[in-house]
């Protein structure tokens, strides 16, 4: 008789057919593109796709405009020189964040000081952002880690009081809101990424919005070599750079935002089911969402797994689910884990001679490192089909957890 019913010992998977494919596209997004290819206008300066798109994005957020360009790493680096971060300035960053986060700061010259995360939520602990602030702190960056919304009552008041910038880093958040305000629209800035795992992609891509006036402007000068819009062409008046998105992203983006709201409210429906499903299985808790998070985006699905209660590490139920066909993408390790920070090499001589850098290795940052070492985090596919579909996540944890002595030791 056989006695394995784990895929990951043999035994039939949960789910052989694949979640839906991400990223999605259809005959809108071909239509699109077929015009931008027949126009000519293949850039942003001519066409009219991207500014299409900033319309309806910033129309999303309830925004005069905004800006979209490259990336969601060259947004961050834009927001925080429109906003006058740079030389010298310390920045507050969660430790537990995509590389990105960290890097603008240090790309702008500024200094990039960590601190550590809420264990409910994964985002930035308002309280270490207090403790963090000393007389260089300009600015902080709250990461809405898997939509889940940073305490932003909390994080603006701080920044009133103490007179610092904040830019949001909404890469994982297009939907999220707090108090019925889209996220990128409560601090000083907002980046978004459109990077192919995002909930809106055009293969690369970021738009910044902002509630400033004088911040976009800005923000538009810097991404296009300086100049000013109307005035004439070779006339520069900041140390701008090219961060032009193209019109073929333009136009994929706008096909991606027009379904966007009905396969967030599928994803929304699904996440919560799991949350109340999952929540009843002994060591596996649904990341929390603070009461002011009216609205979550779902870039991915994301549960912490206490070993001692579920029986089985994080890792190792990582595999038995994915042999159970549930896919599964890698949680961010800590900032203070990459190697950039521990390589002598890894950091410009610029960078390393700056002064009042900590030594990232040795700092105790402990929340984002259990978070990074206990999460697992579900692809979005997992929220993207039926109910039913949504489901198989419940049974196969369920399944891994009854029949966990199966499961060959690993040592
Ligand atoms: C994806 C991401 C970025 C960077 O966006 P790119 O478009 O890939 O440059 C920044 N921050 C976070 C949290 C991200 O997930």
């Amino acid at each position: 008789m056989s006695t394995t019913n784990l895929a990951i010992a043999g035994g039939p998977p949960v789910r052989t057919k694949p979640y839906p494919e991400w990223p999605t596209a259809d005959e809108r997004e071909r239509e699109l593109l077929l015009e931008v290819l027949d126009s000519r206008r293949w850039w942003a300066t001519q066409g009219t796709k991207v500014r299409e798109f900033e319309a309806a994005w910033a129309g999303f957020h309830g925004a005069e405009s905004s800006i979209a360009v490259t990336n969601g790493s060259h947004t961050l680096e834009i927001a925080l020189l429109a906003l006058g971060v740079g030389e010298g300035d310390e920045v507050i960053v969660p430790n537990w964040t995509f590389f990105a986060t960290v890097a603008a700061v240090l790309m702008v010259n500024a200094v990039p000081v960590l601190v550590d995360v809420d264990p409910d939520t994964g985002c930035i602990d308002p309280g270490a952002v207090r403790a963090a602030i000393g007389p260089r702190t300009r600015a902080v960056i709250p990461v809405h880690i898997a939509g889940s919304v940073a305490d932003m009552d909390a994080i603006t008041a701080i920044a009133r009081e103490h007179d610092l910038v904040v830019v949001e880093d909404c890469a994982h958040a297009h939907g999220s809101t707090w108090r019925g305000t889209p996220v990128g629209m409560l601090g000083d800035a907002g980046s978004y990424s459109f990077q192919s795992s995002k909930l809106m992609t055009g293969g690369e891509g970021g738009a910044i919005v902002s509630r400033h006036r004088d911040v976009l402007d800005v923000a538009r000068s810097l991404s296009d070599c300086g100049r000013r819009p109307g005035e004439w062409f070779y006339s520069h008046y900041l140390l701008g750079g090219n961060y032009r998105m193209t019109e073929w992203q333009g136009a994929v983006l706008l096909a991606q935002l027009e379904r966007f709201p009905e396969q967030q409210r599928n994803r929304a429906r699904n996440a919560e089911m799991l949350n109340r499903e999952l929540a009843s299985i002994p060591g596996i808790h649904p990341q929390g969402r603070l009461a002011g998070c009216t609205s979550q985006g779902n870039y991915c699905y994301v549960v912490r797994v206490e070993e001692s209660d579920f029986g089985l590490d994080r890792d190792t139920l990582r595999e038995a689910l994915l042999a159970e066909g549930i896919p599964l993408t890698m949680a961010y390790p800590p900032l203070t884990r990459l190697d950039v920070f521990s390589d002598p090499d890894g950091l410009s001589p610029r960078v390393r001679s700056k002064r009042g850098m900590s030594d990232f290795p040795s700092l105790s940052l402990p929340v984002s490192e259990r978070m990074a070492d206990t999460t697992l985090w579900f692809t979005t596919s997992v929220l993207m089909g039926t109910e039913d579909d949504a489901r198989d996540v419940v049974r196969a944890v369920r399944k891994v957890m009854e029949h966990r002595m199966e499961i060959p030791s690993r040592g």
